[in-house]
């Protein structure tokens, strides 16, 4: 019963371990401590589930987020492990339960919030219970220089001294260089070893492309892509989710706020019908999301760009964790890195953060501004690598770049003489030599740059200036009235006389149109299964519904299709299908073979 291979068989219902997992999960059953840095969807939860049913006593997972410890449970329970969680949402009935349950070593799994687990009177009933080992979800949350520092989880480094001997196993998906050493560190996880799994999610398509019309370009994307599915959509505010979402609805398109502005009864019904439905959106800012395992999300678009490539790269992760065909599409403006820059400005953290956090918007700025495979400049940032990946909007249409020196000091030269204080559009005037009343009336016709411009387009310009922003030559100053200004790196540019190219505008581009993304539907080659396939949903949802729990906690997408191929006639056979464990077969099994022998 004690061997991994085993247990995945028997309860989880797969064939064999993917990547590194049975090398972490037998150092971590030999009692060693782990780092594991993983991409989302590539299996991290089984590190430390099969090693909490392998080892004696329970598994502590601390995770941060309790509104979603529930679902988890029930999906374990779905699969016949023993799990509860502790948490200071819960009723005091239910905690006793737990905790009966816990001091009776009937639980194999125990998840808890970080608040809780530090609490001394918690500390002291660990104390008393046998524990296989502790695992720290989202380990980033643990280091500063991580995207998503919480300060309860510092107090975690209590773990290595009060819990000598028990392993600790540290999971995230996302985390520089800087935020590895530090967790390692802050969780004196380095006699232990660490784990870094490839990145790539290579059934993610990326693509972004700048904003011109976002609402209509995002309904057109959904439209176009994805009618049938569900997906996330991250706006920069909170007022800017509230729009969309009621616009979406006006559009017959089942979608859902979400902010941390709404109240804590709304924000965690919606949340719950995201998981629970099918075809539904969620309109978020990113207060949503972390510890979100609904697998089959096909598609997240970004409206405004985020502030790292680490959250880029995590929030995208949200789409396809069951490996299926997905989407990541963002569209993004000028003002989006205004906006950031002004954040990181306005914020109270210690100047050597913030120069971090302008870095790091850099890097993201390169990512959109990027004429090479979109992929490889992830995969690069995190110390990884790929060949052109063939499956992002830069490999499937390759941007030219052409020399950009010339148009760059002129566009600087012209912010200079008008002033820096005139938005892009006026500036781009200028340039054109637009007999504009406004720039007659300030004489700016009389000025050098008036009109030295007017060989390129309207259009050409606007990309001309939002890369000279992102390659932070040029900055908008969002306190002055979106006023343009130079940056010391552009007065540098051109003092030293510097070159630098740019991205061309495609042809279609050119005519204010964005280049579509690769379609990400689940199609099967044949329409008898495709049948069967959607039969099978259906009965999903019957079973889902009447036990109330999502959809893909009874089975995941991948399993049905699976099953519409090779359409098993009894359960030994239906054994052998990926995600049918014993537990399943016994709850669900009889329900889809009825459909099976009914097609
Ligand atoms: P992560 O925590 O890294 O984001 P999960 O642990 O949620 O990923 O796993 C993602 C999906 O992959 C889940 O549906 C999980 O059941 C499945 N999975 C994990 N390991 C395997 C495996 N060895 N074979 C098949 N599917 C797996
Ligand atoms: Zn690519």
């Amino acid at each position: 019963m004690n061997n991994p291979l085993f247990i995945l068989k028997q309860t989880y219902g797969y064939g064999q371990f993917r990547g590194q997992q049975a090398e972490i999960i037998d150092h971590v059953n030999e009692g060693g401590s782990a780092f594991v840095l993983m991409p989302t969807g590539s299996g991290k939860s089984l590190c430390y589930q099969i090693p909490s049913l392998c080892r004696d006593g329970v598994g502590v997972i601390i995770s941060p987020l309790i509104a979603l410890m529930q679902d988890q449970i029930t999906a374990l329970e779905q699969l016949g492990i023993s799990a509860g969680a502790i948490n200071s949402g819960m009723p005091l009935r239910d905690l006793l339960r737990v905790r009966q349950k816990l001091e009776n070593n009937q639980l194999d799994l125990l998840y808890v919030a970080p608040e809780r687990l530090v609490m001394e009177e918690f500390l002291e009933i660990l104390d008393q219970v046998n524990i296989a080992l502790f695992a720290i979800d989202e380990a980033h949350c643990v280091s500063q220089w991580g995207h998503d520092f919480r300060p309860d989880y510092t107090a975690l480094s209590l773990l290595a001294t009060r819990f000598k001997g028990i392993p600790r196993i540290a999971l995230t998906a996302t985390a520089d260089q800087a935020t590895r050493k530090d967790i390692v560190e802050r969780l004196e996880l380095d006699e232990g070893k660490t784990f870094i799994g490839g990145f790539d999610r290579p059934n993610i398509h990326y693509s972004i492309l700048e904003r011109n019309n976002p609402k209509k370009q995002v309904l057109d994307f959904i439209r176009n892509h994805h009618p049938e599915d569900s997906g996330i959509i991250y706006c920069i505010s909170r007022k800017k989710v509230e729009d969309m979402a009621e616009w979406l609805q006006a559009m017959n398109i089942n979608a859902l706020p979400y902010h941390a502005g709404l109240t804590p009864e709304v924000r965690s019904r919606n949340q719950d019908r995201f998981l629970r439905e099918e075809k539904i959106i969620i309109v978020a800012t990113i207060a949503f999301g972390m510890g979100i395992d609904k697998p089959d999300v096909r598609y997240v678009t970004h409206m405004n760009i985020p502030k790292s490539i680490e959250a880029y790269y995590q929030e995208t992760g949200r789409a396809g964790r069951d490996g299926l065909p997905s989407n990541a599409y963002m569209i993004y403006g000028m003002d989006d890195a205004a906006m950031q820059r002004n954040w990181i400005e306005s914020s109270e953290a210690p100047d050597i953060q913030k120069r971090i956090e302008h870095q790091k918007l850099n890097a993201l700025l390169g990512l959109c501004e990027a004429a090479i495979c979109r992929r490889q400049i992830l995969l690069e940032y995190f110390d990884d690598s790929c060949e052109p990946c063939g499956n992002c909007d830069t490999c499937e249409n390759k941007p030219e770049t052409f020399d950009g020196t010339i148009p760059a000091q002129m566009a600087l030269s012209a912010v200079f003489r008008t002033g820096q204080r005139f938005g892009m559009v006026y500036v781009v005037d200028v340039l054109m030599g637009k007999e504009d009343e406004r720039i007659i009336r300030f004489g700016h016709d009389r000025q050098s740059t008036f009109g030295i411009g007017a060989k390129l387009s309207k259009n050409e310009w606007q990309n001309i200036f939002r890369q000279l922003v992102s390659q932070n030559l040029l900055m908008v100053d969002i306190n002055e009235h979106n006023g343009i200004k130079i940056t010391d790196k552009g007065f540098l540019f051109l003092k030293k006389k510097d070159r630098v190219n740019f991205r061309k505008l495609t042809e279609k581009q050119k005519r204010q149109k964005g280049k579509s993304p690769r379609k990400a539907r689940i199609e099967l080659d044949n329409n008898l299964d495709q049948i069967l396939y959607e039969n099978l949903r259906a009965a999903r949802q019957q079973i889902a519904k009447k036990r109330r729990v999502p959809a893909y906690v009874i089975f995941n997408d991948k399993t049905l299709i699976e099953l519409a191929k090779v359409r098993p006639k009894n359960f030994e056979d239906m054994l052998e299908i990926s995600g049918i464990g014993t537990a399943k077969l016994k709850k669900f099994g009889q329900t889809l073979l009825d459909v099976i022998l009914a097609a």
